[in-house]
């Protein structure tokens, strides 16, 4: 037997036990829909990798990352080109997620992941499920060149299951005309942490795209756009949702 220790390439602090976890991060590597730069499939394992030269304990919340009780499953391998049935694939491993009583934390990847989540997840919460996005980007587009299953489409696709009033934006400052016009519509944007009291009853999944942050924090992303947040303003929502029932995340 070596003595070791070896290098762990899951995320560190996870529990290596999917049957006793109560959380799952799982690594969805897809970007076949990216419309400028490609390249976030390649994000979970490096995000995996990067977790190493951080510490476990965080001095905001006070809390230690063993007292999530996560298990890291690995990154789904995709078919290559075939948007569908990757698309399959996320919502039946969500899906097995959620008969097994776990809440999924997925790492992408482009945007559109989140629409099999979200569809898998409904089946549980029903009209109870609600959204909150973190976005540069509205993602309200009925298509994007003629294609309906885009990343800049996920949150209407999202509608068909999550009503509309249970759906609240966060940092979007890009968008078409008519995108802008169902928010106004629906009240989906908000700018500040009270606006998201009325999803304190409800079963909440947080999904963040990264471009919400400005590009001179977060550079590497698909879409840059200039005037976002401060990574310290967003951990001050992230703090302000400690108080809500959230059942699953993202992080696109
Ligand atoms: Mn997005
Ligand atoms: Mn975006």
């Amino acid at each position: 037997m070596l003595k070791g220790p070896f290098l762990d390439r899951n995320w560190m602090g996870q529990n290596p036990d999917y049957r006793s976890s109560d959380i799952v991060m799982i690594g969805l590597p897809f970007d076949g829909t990216v419309s400028y730069r490609s390249g976030s499939r390649c994000a979970p394992e490096q995000i995996r990798l990067a977790s190493w030269g951080l510490e476990e304990y965080s001095p905001r919340f006070d809390k230690e990352l063993a007292e999530c009780n996560f298990h890291d499953a690995g990154d789904l391998e995709f078919p290559l080109g075939n948007t569908k049935a990757s698309l399959k694939m996320i919502k039946e491993n969500t899906a097995q997620i959620y008969s097994d009583g776990k809440k999924i934390l997925g790492i992408g990847g482009e945007h559109l992941v989140t629409y099999p989540e979200i569809e898998a997840i409904s089946e549980k919460y029903k009209e109870d499920l609600a959204i909150i996005h973190f976005d540069a980007h509205t993602d309200l587009r009925e298509e994007y060149l003629g294609e309906e299953l885009s990343h800049s489409a996920v949150i209407r696709l999202c509608t068909k299951f999550v009503n509309p009033a249970n759906i609240k934006q966060v940092g979007i400052r890009s968008g078409m005309k008519e995108e802008w016009k169902f928010m106004n519509e629906n009240k989906t944007l908000v700018h500040e942490y009270s606006e998201l009291d009325c999803l304190k009853n409800k079963k909440v999944f947080v999904t963040v795209d990264l471009d919400v942050l400005d590009p001179s924090v977060m550079s590497g992303t698909g879409t840059p756009e200039s005037g976002g947040m401060s990574f310290n303003e967003l951990m001050g929502w992230f703090e302000y949702l400690k108080d809500f029932d959230i059942v699953g995340a993202d992080v696109v």
